[in-house]
């Protein structure tokens, strides 16, 4: 299966045509946002065969979707390779990282499963399968564009995965989505959130978009971190905070350090002294997220009154921190789950 957005523009083998037709082509995927290239009229039916012939348009499609249109809606999206991911689509005006977003934000998958097995993740519990390709990446956008009718302009790598495991298809991926030419999402409205890969921190501070980076910290010393999160052994926190920092002075960008609160596990009053202090030095904001319950794992969030002394102890240490209070609470549970019922389903009808 050769997808027409795994390749750029560039490489697209038109067999013969003259290249304005690429420009065309361009701009019906992109700017009109065809769904099949039967639909771009424009072109001679002859073309339009033969590129039917040589590529596939849409590598995947809606198998569920959750929500209705002015609230949180999620998709479940089946790959035509196999395998299913999540995009979760947010209304402009609901608070994203602690702030109303004026934008319509949508939280796209980077891998099917994933590697790193932090314990309190839906996305790892069932191992990593395989790298989503840069035409997997984006047409989460697309399709979802088209569900909902509307643009989306503001994105976030938050769905499953880890994205700067998949480095090179995120680029070119992110090629299409940011360029003039392609979706033309500002690198200021994309957002990619790790784990913590030291290596791919140290490269994107090398390329040249203003790309936004979170880090889903979680866990302010070694200690709490490594016990939830494996990624800490082999990149220890002081030195994720030094390749923040490198990444923080050369974007000239503020950070943001994502911390699910769990209780009993990070929330302990020394934690958050010690976040507080990481935060300073870093110069990021702190976007504290009460845990989400995840069917078949033992943790959940603490108690109101815990999740505020938490953030006012950050605060009270010089740092902004911003509490996410999730809107649409039962369809906006962490990435992952949906698709892990719809392999469970899988199993029981076998
Ligand atoms: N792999 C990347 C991006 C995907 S996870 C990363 O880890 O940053 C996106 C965010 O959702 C991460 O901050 C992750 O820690 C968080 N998350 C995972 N499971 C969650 C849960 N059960 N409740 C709340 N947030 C969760
Ligand atoms: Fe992977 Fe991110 Fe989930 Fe960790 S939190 S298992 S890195 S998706």
């Amino acid at each position: 299966m050769d997808f027409l957005l795994d390749h750029l523009p560039p490489e697209w083998d038109l067999g013969g045509e003259p290249e304005y037709r690429r420009k065309q082509l361009v701009e019906w995927v992109f700017a009109k946002k065809a769904a099949s290239f039967e639909a771009m009229t424009n072109l001679p039916a002859g073309f339009r065969a033969a590129l039917a012939a040589r590529y596939r348009l849409a590598p995947l499609s809606a198998a569920r979707v959750q929500g209705a249109e002015d609230t949180t809606r999620k998709f479940l999206w089946k790959l035509d390779r196999g395998d299913f991911v999540e995009s979760v689509l947010i209304p402009a005006n609901t608070d994203l990282f602690g702030e109303r977003s004026p934008r319509q934000t949508l939280c796209v998958s980077s891998q099917v499963g994933c590697a790193y097995g932090c314990q309190f993740c839906a996305s790892g519990l069932e191992g990593w399968k395989r790298h989503l390709s840069p035409a997997e990446i984006v047409g989460q956008i697309l399709e979802a564009e088209r569900i909902a009718g509307s643009r989306i302009d503001n994105l976030v790598f938050m769905g499953m995965g880890e994205p700067m495991a998949n480095y090179e298809n995120l680029m070119q991926a992110i090629e299409m989505i940011n360029s003039p030419w392609g979706l033309n999402i500002g690198a200021r409205h994309i957002t990619i959130s790790t784990s913590g890969l030291v290596p791919q921190i140290g490269m994107l501070a090398e390329q040249p978009r203003q790309l936004r980076l979170a880090i889903s910290l979680h866990g302010a010393s070694d200690a709490v971190r490594s016990r939830i999160m494996p990624v800490n052994r082999k990149y220890p926190v002081a030195q994720l905070l030094d390749a923040c920092e490198t990444y923080a002075r050369k974007k000239k960008q503020i950070l943001t350090f994502e911390y699910i609160l769990i209780e009993g596990v990070n929330d302990a009053p020394e934690e958050a002294l010690l976040l507080a202090r990481h935060a300073r030095r870093v110069r990021a904001k702190v976007n504290l997220i009460p845990y989400n319950t995840v069917e078949g794992l033992p943790w959940k969030r603490p108690a109101d009154r815990v999740i505020e002394a938490f953030a006012e102890r950050l605060k009270g240490g010089g740092c902004t921190a911003t509490v996410r209070h999730e809107k649409g609470h039962d369809i906006d549970a962490a990435c992952g789950q949906l698709r892990l019922r719809e392999l469970h389903a899988g199993d029981r009808a076998d």
